[in-house]
């Protein structure tokens, strides 16, 4: 048996722990949010209780805080990265983000988002706990339902299959990856989400075939996760 030193803190470790990819909604008064979230999960069964961590700077963290509520949808692996861009890296306090997606007002009022999901939980929170930049919102389940019975989509399938990026206010956001071995054609990043454009895979959402350089991109191409234009994108230099 090998013992670990006690200054050994790889926190890459962390990045193995397994998530979902989750819709999370609450309302203040009338006004209603959405935003997406990885860190749900499911504390006891009786009552059905879950918990959700939520970073203090999002504008749903005041809404759930204010109101005492929250919706989760779980998504299906299919859903579009345009989807997860548009609730996951817009500000609520900018834009309303559900404009044109679909939901429905729970018993709580608080909006059930629809669209690629696989299931709705409505939640009454019963616990608050502070964590710094973080507040874990516990809550009993007072109705849910299954949507569909699709996959699921998994963090680890978003971040490594549809290639989906982690704002910075995620609690499993991780500095800078090493992108991978050296290719002939530029990757380029977007400066607004972090997207990478690889071109020996090009954006298929979009009809982007791999194999097409970032240069032959048309101009009116936009970042298939937040819908920055091709001007908001750097190329990256260290390949
Ligand atoms: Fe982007």
């Amino acid at each position: 048996m090998s013992t670990v030193g006690k200054d050994l803190l790889n926190i890459q470790a962390l990045s193995k722990l397994g998530y979902g990819m989750y819709i999370i909604g609450s309302r203040k008064g009338d006004r209603l949010n959405a935003q997406v979230a990885n860190t749900l999960f499911q504390i006891t069964s009786q009552p059905p209780t879950v918990a959700v961590s939520i970073n203090k700077s999002n504008l749903t963290h005041e809404f759930i805080h204010e109101s005492g509520v929250f919706t989760a949808s779980t998504l299906c692996q299919d859903t579009p990265l345009s989807f997860i861009g548009r609730l996951g890296f817009k500000s609520g306090k900018e834009t309303n983000k559900l404009e044109e997606i679909n939901y429905r007002l729970g018993e709580t009022g608080a909006p059930i988002v629809l669209d690629n999901a696989t299931s709705f939980m409505e939640v009454r929170v019963v616990k608050e706990i502070d964590m710094g930049t973080h507040t874990i919102f516990v809550g009993e389940v007072i109705a849910a339902d299954v949507v569909s019975e699709e996959a699921c989509l998994t963090y680890s399938y978003y971040q490594q299959v549809k290639r989906g990026t982690t704002p910075k206010t995620a609690p499993s956001y991780v500095m800078e990856k090493k992108e991978a071995p050296p290719v002939k054609l530029a990757k380029y990043r977007c400066s607004v989400c972090g997207y990478i454009y690889d071109p020996e895979l090009g954006d298929p959402e979009s009809g982007i075939k791999p194999g097409t350089p970032f240069e032959q991109l048309s101009d009116d191409w936009t970042c298939p996760i937040c819908g920055a234009t091709k001007a908001d994108f750097e190329k990256l230099e260290d390949q």
